[in-house]
Order: C-alpha cells, then sequence, then structure tokens
C-alpha cells in the first residue's frame, strides 16, 4: 500500500499506488458497481475499455442470489464473472439500512434537506437490528434472514473479492445525536467482532491448540478487510469512530454512512486527519463529479457509486457542462456526439440523434451507450484529477472544472 505519493499543498489529498492480489490501482480511483456480479448492460471486455480499474460487487445481492455458497464453488468472484482485475465487496450494511429506517422512503446517504417522505407516512419496515446484528425479510419471496458480523464476513470470504468490509450500522442522515452515538458504538463492537472472525480468532481456544498440534495452521487470507467509520454529521462521534476503528488492526478504512450534503466534506477530512496515512480511505456510495474533487481533497482513495451507470440506463447523460437527459426534444436531430473530444467509445461512433432514437424506442443499446460514456466521464474525470494532483495543478484543476459543470 502506497496511498501517499504525492500530496496536494496543504491538504490531506494525495495519489499513490494500491497493490491487489489482482493488480495495481492508481489512487484516487473510481471503483464502478456491478451489484450482482455484473455491470449492468456492460460485458467485462467493456468496463476494462472505459477504464475502470477495479469492480465492486454487493453482498447483500451475491447472498440472496445467487446464495455466496455458488460463488465459492465457482473459484472466486473473479472467476465467476469474469472481471480478472482487484474486485471487491461491501459488508451488506447499506443494503439493510435500505430495508429498515429508509424502507419505501426513498432515502439517500445524503440529506440535501429536502424532505423524502412525509413525516406520518406509515412505511413498512423489513429490516430489525439488534446488538447481536440485523434481521430481515428478502423484498423477492419474504424469506427471513440474519445477518451478524460473522456472517457477512463468511460470505465476503465466500465470493472471495481482494478487499472486504466489516460489517457496520448505516444510519439514516436524519437520525438524532443519541441515535448516531449509539450506532455509532454498535458499528465499533461489530468491527471488532468482524476482525475476530476474519483473522479466525473467533473460533474455541481447544479448536486452534488442536490445530497447533496438528501443525495445522488457518491460511493466511489474501483479503483485505476494511473498518467502517460511522457517526453521522457530528464532529464529536465521527473522531472518536475513526479513532477508535483505526486502533483496529484493519488493512484499511471505509468512511460510511449519512452525511448532510453541506458538511460532506469537512466530516470526511475531520475523519481522514485521524486515520493513519499509510492505509487506504474509501468513501462509499458518493461519486458526483463535486464531491469527488471535495473527498480528494480531503484524503479519500476510492470512491464507489452507482449513479454514472444507474443515471445512464435512464438516459441522463454527464457532460463536462452538466448533464444532459438524451430523450429532450432537442436531441432528435443532434448529429453530434454527446461530447466532441470524449474518447469513449459511444462518442467516437454514434451521435446524439441515434442514442436518443434507442432510449425512444426502448433499445437494450441504448442503455449500454449511456454507460458505456458515463462511467468513461466519470472514471476519466478521476484520473484527471489523480494526474493534476501529480503535476501539482489540483486547485486549479478543480476550479476550471467546476466553473463549467452546472449540478
Ligand atoms: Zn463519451
Amino acid at each position: 500500500l502506497r496511498p501517499s505519493e504525492k500530496k496536494i499543498k496543504n491538504h490531506l489529498g494525495r495519489a499513490g499506488t494500491l497493490t491487489t492480489p489482482h493488480g495495481v490501482i492508481e489512487t484516487p480511483a473510481f471503483v464502478t458497481v456491478g451489484t450482482k456480479a455484473t455491470v449492468k448492460a456492460l460485458s467485462p471486455e467493456q468496463v476494462r475499455q472505459v477504464g475502470a480499474q477495479i469492480v465492486l460487487a454487493n453482498t447483500y445481492h451475491l447472498y440472496l442470489e445467487p446464495g455466496d455458497e455458488i460463488l465459492k464453488r465457482s473459484g472466486s468472484l473473479h472467476k465467476f464473472m469474469n472481471w480478472p482485475g482487484p474486485t471487491m465487496t461491501d459488508s451488506g450494511g447499506f443494503q439493510v439500512f435500505s430495508l429498515g429506517v429508509a424502507y419505501g422512503k426513498r432515502q439517500s446517504k445524503i440529506n440535501n434537506k429536502i424532505p423524502v417522505a412525509s413525516p406520518d407516512e406509515a412505511t413498512p419496515s423489513l429490516a430489525k437490528i439488534d446488538d447481536e446484528g440485523v434481521t430481515f425479510k428478502s423484498p423477492r419471496d419474504g424469506s427471513l434472514h440474519r445477518f451478524t458480523p460473522e456472517t457477512s464476513i463468511a460470505a465476503q470470504h465466500n465470493i472471495g473479492a481482494d478487499m472486504i468490509f466489516a460489517f457496520d450500522e448505516c444510519t439514516s442522515p436524519t437520525a438524532t445525536y443519541e441515535y448516531q452515538k449509539k450506532a455509532a458504538e454498535r458499528t465499533h463492537r461489530w468491527a471488532k467482532r468482524s476482525l475476530d472472525y476474519h483473522h479466525g480468532r473467533s473460533q474455541s481456544k481447544l479448536a486452534s491448540l488442536i490445530k497447533m498440534a496438528a501443525g495445522i495452521s488457518a491460511p493466511a487470507s489474501r483479503q483485505a478487510l476494511f473498518g467502517i467509520v460511522q457517526g453521522g454529521r457530528f464532529e464529536d462521534l465521527r473522531k472518536k469512530s475513526a479513532t477508535v476503528i483505526s486502533s483496529l488492526d484493519f488493512d484499511g478504512f471505509g468512511i460510511g454512512g449519512s452525511f448532510e450534503k453541506i458538511d460532506m466534506y469537512d466530516t470526511v477530512g475531520w475523519v481522514n486527519a485521524i486515520l493513519p496515512e499509510e492505509k487506504i480511505r474509501h468513501l462509499l456510495g458518493i461519486g458526483e463529479p463535486a464531491d469527488l474533487f471535495g473527498g480528494i481533497e480531503n484524503g479519500v482513495d476510492l470512491f464507489d457509486c452507482v449513479n454514472p451507470t444507474r443515471l445512464a440506463r435512464n438516459g441522463t447523460l454527464y457532460t463536462k457542462a452538466g448533464k444532459i437527459n438524451i430523450e429532450d426534444a432537442r436531441f432528435t436531430r443532434d448529429f453530434s456526439p454527446i461530447e466532441k473530444d470524449c474518447q469513449c467509445y459511444s462518442c467516437q461512433n454514434y451521435t446524439k440523434a441515434y442514442i436518443s432514437h434507442l432510449f425512444r424506442a426502448k433499445e437494450m443499446f441504448g442503455k449500454t451507450l449511456a454507460s458505456i460514456h458515463n462511467l468513461f466521464f466519470i472514471i476519466n474525470l478521476v484520473k484527471n484529477i489523480r494526474q493534476s494532483i501529480l503535476d501539482k495543478k489540483f486547485s486549479e484543476y478543480k476550479e476550471n472544472f467546476l466553473s463549467h459543470y452546472q449540478t
């Protein structure tokens, strides 16, 4: 792990490299989301062509379908999905959160102070959290399941990604101080249990003595385990969480949970000022252009976000001037590419008129072309930011990009 080759002057931001069993990642980097062991609408070759260095799959989804045992039998996530590069899995905490307090409320990780649901609206909850773990109902078939730190890590061992995450409680951005405190403390206990299980320390003393006597030692895991810092929008809780989590022997760290949009970068900065410099920091589930600049400036090495592909499938495309909707009437006779100077396959070969037609005609290929462009846009934005750090031009690049980009 060499995350700090070059730093942004007077800031926590840095450019470096991260070595995994499946290749080297140049950081900062955008992590492409392949929820169910596939980046929707794209082949692994297309994912590679847009410049993706690493893919993240979701433990919760793979556990429910097809089941993590199937991935183990396949030989690992890499073999199962034919992606030879580095991989990660999340712990399932965020998805369980989505089934609990946030279920049916369309709540996201960032509170933009826009009311997302009327407070008296009765919403069903499919998850129940206790100190041991979370019990939840599968939204697919109503079957009952339980995630604990141990079962989450066991599932992630079966899936076999290079980097995995401790099981955490992801809270709502609107949760009270008292609840955030309680949830962070629970996340800390779960972090320790995740680590103990990962290193085989939870097995009984007798079992390890027998193994030692027989000359069997547990195989050293090639999977790196990341601990997750929580604490919501509260400075003292975030700092406490960063202190507790960084005192444990994790290989890297995730910054999870909920933020107030306005002070997200401060929150990230509080945490990264405490986390050890020689280990990787991953900001979970965040990745809009302005957030990439703010996160990187404040010391983030990795980001993952479903937005580039999810927006693409809805016809929303990133451009340097901001987002456009390809189904707008003005594009039906526009025979120029999405962006004239974009080097992606879609812009090199197709026009807005054609892609607009594909979306109106509900043709699958439209989603593929849109996903290629959006992923290329975000991945290359992060690559350009990295280059600007190496060239000592981060501030100029940031200012120039954001002055053109309309949110
Ligand atoms: Zn393009």
